[in-house]
């Protein structure tokens, strides 16, 4: 194990500590079975020498045969003189046998007989420093991460940084209920959508826009931006049971800022780091579900008022339940969960009646309140976006065209090269393969554009403006994300009596 620590690596850095080079050499050891003889450090003196009493003591344990490996963080702890570095590898380590590690750099003089070639070195060289830097940043993270240290920029929803311990997160009060709640919905049985309209209409700000501006609610928004894929992640989380798992995205390299995925198995996990919210049980509950039915679960029947309704009395969710008259005839109806249990009145509405007299209602208010010509303007804006689109799709086609023509013109050649005898037989049937699976390519790209440029057509031309404006106001059919925008929930008392909360709070209908 060497370990150099010198002034001109900024001895402030934390990734070039000498605790943090013997961490991440001691953990290289442990995984890959070696046997530890030694730790050798120069602490203070520069990798321009090699004049140096630890990495003298070093080569004189190679000489005596006391060790026949090195291992140091990376190559710039060896050195920073690259060509006296690269001569070390490529003969002096070699030539007694040494097998060399670098570890943050991938190097392995045993692992491929190449790497003991100066030619990829020399190749490194050109832009070691700015590999350094980053591969340096890197693994200082990795190896926070695997003591468990929590290096998000942001914490998981739920969560805050600790005040005083680096790296530590605490449970944010503010919003851990919301957390809560949405583990406890989708536990019973409530889809992702579901949990996010219940979100958006009870003005929870998503995560993000609690970071923007540290409000649970908003009362004077008309967005609220909880989404399936918001809770999808959040249902996933395992910081959530107390657990740190990192490490699961990735830079591919310091030239490639390209973000990959990583490997389940490659992530960095460490259990138990910080004070968890949800449950073990009922976490693993919504894993099973999750892996069953996706968060794209929908109920067996999608009543169009479901997530809406709401007892008066109690203020909980109404149910809208089914019962059987025969096997051709059900009646549907609208109670409260909590009239048996908790005394609350049953209700008992006829859910499909209700159900017409709202939407009545608002096609009413529709009519009365959207103005045809702003209507007719959005729709022309909408319009020319398509029609730019369809221009795009149109442009893309013709570039296509010209690229199949270009490969039948090489088919073409390449036929008449084999009757003039210029190319084999051989040669002949591996470009005509190449030629022509290249143009069933091009035509597949051709036939998606003209599928998706013929639906743009259609629209055009089946529906006038006014027809569509007519449509939408007479909201047939009617969407479940009309309703959705205008209403924010729908209260029913025991006299059957309704009071509708309006999105907005120029109209209040009791
Ligand atoms: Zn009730």
């Amino acid at each position: 194990m060497y370990i150099r620590l010198s002034r001109e690596d900024g001895d402030k850095q934390e990734s070039e500590s000498i605790g943090n080079q013997r961490k991440i050499i001691q953990r290289y050891i442990q995984e890959n079975n070696l046997m530890f003889i030694k730790e050798y450090i120069d602490d203070g003196i520069s990798g321009t020498t090699f004049d140096r009493p630890g990495f003298n003591e070093l080569l004189h344990d190679i000489e005596n045969k006391s060790i026949n490996m090195v291992i140091t963080k990376d190559l710039s702890r060896l050195g920073r003189d690259y060509i006296k570095t690269g001569e070390y590898i490529e003969s002096y380590f070699p030539q007694n046998k040494v097998r060399y590690v670098a570890i943050t750099d991938g190097i392995d003089t045993f692992a491929d007989s190449t790497n003991n070639d100066i030619t990829p070195f020399k190749a490194i060289m050109n832009d070691m420093y700015a590999k350094d830097i980053s591969r340096k940043i890197r693994s200082v993270y990795k190896e926070k991460q695997k003591n468990g240290e929590n290096l998000c920029s942001i914490p998981a929803f739920g969560y805050k940084k600790h005040p005083d311990i680096k790296n530590k997160l605490i449970i944010d009060n503010n919003v851990s209920d919301i957390v809560k709640k949405i583990f406890e919905m989708y536990a019973n049985n409530h889809g992702c959508v579901e949990i996010a309209n219940y979100l958006n209409n009870n003005k929870y700000l998503s995560p993000s826009g609690y970071r923007k501006t540290g409000l649970v609610q908003d009362f004077n928004k008309t967005n609220y931006d909880w989404n399936k894929v918001t809770l999808s992640n959040i249902l996933k989380n395992e910081v959530y049971i107390g657990n740190t798992i990192q490490n699961k995205k990735t830079v591919v390299s310091y030239k490639v800022k390209k973000i990959m995925s990583v490997e389940k198995d490659k992530q960095i996990r460490v259990n138990n780091t910080h004070e968890p919210i949800i449950n073990k049980d009922l976490f693993e509950k919504v894993q099973c579900m999750l892996n069953k039915r996706g968060t794209n679960f929908k109920p067996k029947y999608d009543y169009l008022l479901r997530g809406l309704l709401y007892c008066y009395h109690c203020k909980n969710k109404l149910q809208i339940v089914v019962k059987k008259k025969s096997n051709t005839n059900s009646y549907i109806y609208i109670t409260c969960c909590n009239h048996k249990s908790k005394g609350c009145y049953p209700l008992n509405i006829n859910y499909k009646k209700f159900e017409n007299y709202i939407i009545d209602l608002i096609k009413k208010i529709i009519r009365e309140y959207s103005s045809p010509r702003f209507l007719h303007d959005s729709y022309e804006k909408f319009n020319k976006t398509r029609i730019d689109t369809n221009k795009n799709y149109k442009k893309k086609i013709m570039q296509i065209d010209k690229l199949i023509s270009e490969t039948n013109d090489r088919i073409d050649k390449i036929y008449m090269d084999r009757l003039n005898g210029i190319i084999l037989e051989d040669d002949y049937v591996r470009y005509y393969n190449k030629f022509t699976s290249e143009r069933s390519n091009l035509i597949t790209q051709k036939q998606d554009l003209e599928k998706v440029n013929f639906k743009v057509k259609e629209n055009v031309n089946t529906y006038s403006i006014n027809n569509l404006i007519e449509s939408f106001l007479k909201l047939e059919p009617i969407e479940k994300i009309y309703l959705y925008r205008l209403i924010d929930k729908i209260e029913i008392d025991k006299n059957k009596k309704v009071f509708i909360h309006f999105n907005f709070s120029s109209i209040k209908i009791e």
